[in-house]
């Protein structure tokens, strides 16, 4: 649990007059577009000096920036932030610069469950998580002496599939294995990749009803991975991997996606599960989460990650998504968090969604 009081500063804040702050990364032009669109002020956090792109795109820009020498410094300026009643909203890359340690003893209102982040940041734990709601993973090899189908090695902390590789005997793997680095070994799920980006409210009932709150399905992307994805138009991989290519998984973009219609009601119900379990295990998931899957041809989805917060992926989607459409015209992911803020706000219910 986090240790710092979010309710007592709660009360303090002036609830009309509400800040919405994040580091100027990752998903921050929607999310400052998404809060303007609300009519909350923005609040950029940015290294070193105003980023100056933000410029070219003045509905996506902060009203006011704030610059640090560096993230951590962050955690020096909260009094100042706590003074704008801001509330922050994480995204991948706030939580990866700051530092998972600093995140959770962050002094401001944070938009979602800090408490997630032990949950999806340690695999064991993840596979506790998601298994136990009943989604099915990747096979997981223990003994490298067991590979008999290619697997994908990944290891522990990277981040954005940094050196991961894909494996096809044991021999294969013990050449390519950096040691001293802990991993994890599992199947390569064959099959086509959906990036599912779900918002479940605890607070509001209007969308598909769980035990508690809603859920809603904003949009699903596909990643555009370096050097997998493209590294075919150079001739076959294993013709590549012969003269010492191999693919890599760096994430370099987005994009947008749908899949056939009857395969959504697995994607509610695997979103339901997972909602379900996290209320169990952490007093539950708050707003924004993604599921990285793989369907294969036999229509299953194989669960290979859980990301608790707005994904890069939801960015093709700043003015909606096909599937928002249905919900509300022009609703990216960073809007409905907006939203959600304003309804917490109005009902007095801001503490059931910042920790
Ligand atoms: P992030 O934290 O940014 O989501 P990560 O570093 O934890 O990324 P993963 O998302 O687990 O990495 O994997 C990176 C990429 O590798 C995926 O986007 C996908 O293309 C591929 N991948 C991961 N696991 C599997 C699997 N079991 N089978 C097939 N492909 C996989």
């Amino acid at each position: 649990m986090t240790e710092i009081n979010i309710h007592g500063m709660l009360t303090n804040y002036d609830k009309k007059n509400l800040t919405i702050a994040t580091v100027c990364s990752h998903s921050s032009l929607q999310i400052f577009n998404g809060a303007r669109k609300e009519g909350f002020k923005t609040l950029g956090i940015a290294v070193g000096e105003k980023r100056k792109y933000y410029d070219a795109f003045p509905l996506g820009k902060p009203d006011e920036f704030l610059i640090v020498k560096n993230y951590k410094e962050i955690l020096k300026h909260t009094d100042e932030l706590q003074e704008k009643n801001a509330i922050v909203i994480p995204h991948g890359s706030f939580v990866e610069y700051l530092g998972a340690e600093n995140f959770l003893k962050l002094d401001l209102p944070t938009f979602g469950n800090r408490n997630v982040l032990m949950w999806e940041s340690n695999r064991d734990k993840e596979r506790i998580w998601l298994e136990g709601a009943g989604l099915t993973m990747p096979r997981e090899i223990k003994d490298p002496h067991d590979i008999d189908k290619p697997v994908i090695v990944k290891y522990h902390g990277a981040k954005g599939g940094k050196g991961f590789f894909i494996a096809k005997t044991y021999d294969e793997f013990k050449r390519r294995l950096e040691k001293g680095k802990p991993f994890v070994i599992q199947e390569f799920v064959l099959g086509t990749r959906y990036y599912l980006h779900y918002f479940y409210s605890p607070i509001q009932d209007n969308a598909y009803k769980l035990s508690k709150g809603s859920l809603q399905l904003l949009s699903m992307d596909r990643r555009d991975e370096t050097t997998i994805d493209e590294v075919q138009r150079l001739g076959s991989i294993a013709e590549l991997e012969e003269l010492g290519i191999h693919p890599t998984f760096v994430v370099t973009g987005n994009i947008p996606i749908v899949m056939r219609e009857s395969l959504l009601p697995k994607v509610f119900k695997m979103g339901e599960a997972v909602v379900e379990k996290s209320l169990k295990l952490f007093d539950g998931i708050i707003g924004s989460f993604c599921l990285e899957t793989v369907v294969t041809e036999d229509l299953e989805f194989k669960v290979f990650e859980i990301s608790a917060r707005i994904v890069a992926g939801t960015n093709p989607y700043s003015f909606g998504s096909p599937y928002s459409e249905f919900i509300q015209p022009d609703l990216s992911t960073g809007r409905r968090i907006a939203q959600e803020i304003k309804y917490a706000a109005k009902k007095n219910q801001l503490d059931k969604i910042l920790t």
